[in-house]
Formats: structure tokens, sequence, C-alpha cells
């Protein structure tokens, strides 16, 4: 009997993985009509500038309610984007979905620099920099409202051409932050020669900051690395209060957490910025 039951499980891991096989090729068969029938659509989490206490640029972040599926994490759905030649139009999706949100804030008197997450095809795929620069000439906006996200990991599988395409985007006046600073593998040789100008520091760090000494520590070196290359630290995973004090006192430049709030959909972000930007909460 124990050999059936081995043989059972296996068929019911069989039946699992095809399950999710099938799931995975269905989401890739929607990812289109997703991004076009309002699926799929952008919340914006703020990040908070540490020293004037207000919100001065926002994270976009990919959220997609399927009516078969229900919530689908984008942890999930990018890499599937990925894997299967989707990402470059999502990206290009997003990119155009962020400007036309820019230049629905600043008719409102909401100015923000809007930062949006870039994957390894976008930044070495050369098509891309003729896009973005089509993009920025089509709604005419000024490129320092926005900015793009680059992991670690990203600007390692290719450090000669992401530092190309980088340096384009820098000159397009677009600026860059390094995501998830941390988790890869990049020599500090490298991230010398990165031109970007924000190092977002992964919020695996962050996060149990206030009963981990070795975090605290690897993040206030990482703000002191990141000031002395001239580099801007965002932290991500700000949820406690008492983060927030450390995070000051190290020099931190900006939070990004659920402390501020969690993402929140273009209406609701709004509101909270107008709020949040008219109570000084932040006061030593
Ligand atoms: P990321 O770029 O590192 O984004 C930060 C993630 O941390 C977001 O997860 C955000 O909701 C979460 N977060 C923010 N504050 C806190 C906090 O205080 N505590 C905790 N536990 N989490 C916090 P989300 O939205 O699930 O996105 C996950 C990842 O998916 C992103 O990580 C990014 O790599 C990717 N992603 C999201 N949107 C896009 C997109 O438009 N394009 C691409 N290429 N990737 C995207
Ligand atoms: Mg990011
Ligand atoms: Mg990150
Ligand atoms: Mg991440």
């Amino acid at each position: 009997s124990k050999a059936k039951r081995s043989a059972d499980s296996f068929v019911l891991y069989q039946q699992g993985q095809d399950e999710n096989y099938q799931r995975q090729l269905h989401i890739i068969g929607i990812f289109e009509e997703s991004m076009a029938d309002g699926s799929m659509y952008l919340e914006y989490q703020p990040k908070v500038n540490l020293n004037s206490g207000q919100c001065t640029e926002a994270e976009a972040l990919l959220r997609w309610q399927d009516k078969e599926l229900g919530f689908i994490s984008p942890e999930e759905f990018i890499q599937l984007a990925e894997l299967s030649g989707n990402i470059r139009a999502v990206t290009n999706w997003v990119i155009e979905e962020v400007i036309k949100q820019i230049i629905l804030w600043q008719a409102k008197g909401l100015s923000l620099r809007v930062s949006v997450n870039i994957s390894v095809d976008d930044l070495l795929d050369k098509g891309f920099r003729f896009i973005v620069r089509s993009l920025l000439e089509k709604y005419s906006i000024n490129p320092r409202c926005l900015s793009f996200e680059i992991t670690e990991s990203v600007i390692m599988s290719d450090p000669e051409l992401a530092v190309e395409s980088m340096n384009i985007f820098k000159d397009l006046g677009i600026s860059i932050a390094i995501d998830d600073f941390g988790t890869g593998y990049s020599s500090l040789s490298y991230l010398k020669k990165v031109p970007a100008s924000e190092l977002k520091i992964d919020k695996s760090f962050v996060i149990d900051f206030d009963n981990n000494e070795e975090d605290r520590m690897i993040v206030e070196t990482s703000v002191e690395l990141a000031h002395s290359f001239g580099m801007k630290v965002v932290a991500e995973g700000v949820e406690t209060e008492s983060c927030l004090q450390q995070l000051k006192t190290f020099g931190c430049d900006l939070g990004q957490g659920y402390f501020f709030t969690r993402a929140l959909r273009a209406n609701d972000f709004e509101a909270w910025c107008e709020k949040f930007n008219s109570n000084t909460v932040l006061t030593d």
C-alpha cells in the first residue's frame, strides 16, 4: 500500500503540474485583451521624501483582476509575460498609462515623478529606446517626471549593454533607480559604472529592521555607499514608525511602504497624497 500511495501522489503531482500549465497557458493567452479591457490596471505607491516629509514620487505597480481567475499577482504574471515575450507590450502599455496619468495629475497641480519597473527584455531591446523617445514626444512631457526601476539582477545579466541603455535613458532625461538592491550579485565595480541616481534597498532588509541588527547595519552601510556614489537612497518595506525613525537617522532619503500606505488606484492615491502633504507627519 505504501507503493500505491506513492503512485497516487505521483498522479496527483502530475495533475497539479498539468493544471498549473493550463493556467499559465491561459494567462499568456489573455495578456493582450487584459490590457485593453481594464482588467489590467495600475496602482501607485508613494515614495516619501524623508527630509521634507512630502510625497514627491510614486512607483507604478501593475495589477491584474481577471473575471475568471480573480487576482493574479505580479510575481506570477510578470514572469509569464517575460517567458512568453509579452513583456515588451506590457511595458509599453504601462509607460503610456503612466505618462497619461502624470499629465492628468499635472493639470490638477499635483507634480510627481513616477517610476516604472523595467524588465530585462526591455532594457536589452534596442527598439525600446525609440518607443520611449516617441512616447515622450507624442505627449510632450518633461522626462524628469519619469524614472525607470531596474533590478540589480537585470543589470548583471548583460552589464555592458545595460549600462549603454541606461546612459541613453539618462541622456533623454529619465532618471534610473537600481531596484531590489542587496538581492543580486552586482559587484561594486559595476555599481560605480551604473548611471543611476537612486538606489532602492530591497524590502527584505527593511521589513524586519526593528529586530535585526545585521539588517540595520546593511542598510546603514548601503546608505553611505550610495551617497558616496552620489545616489539617493530609497528604502522599500517601511512598515513601522520606529523603522522610519531609524532610516532617518541613517540619512536615508526616501521611504516607501505600508507604514505610509499600500499602492492605491490613481484617484485614491491623489486623495491620499493631498492629505499627507498637507499634514506634517514626519516632524522630528
Ligand atoms: P518591486 O518593484 O520591488 O515593488 C515593490 C513591491 O513591494 C510591490 O509588490 C509592493 O506592493 C511591495 N511593498 C511595498 N511596500 C511594502 C511593505 O511595506 N511591505 C511589504 N511586505 N511589501 C511592500 P507588488 O506590487 O506585488 O510587485 C511585486 C513585483 O512585481 C515588483 O517588485 C516588480 O518587480 C514587479 N512588478 C510590478 N509591477 C510591474 C510592472 O509594471 N512591470 C514590471 N516589469 N514588473 C512589475
Ligand atoms: Mg520597483
Ligand atoms: Mg523593489
Ligand atoms: Mg521586488
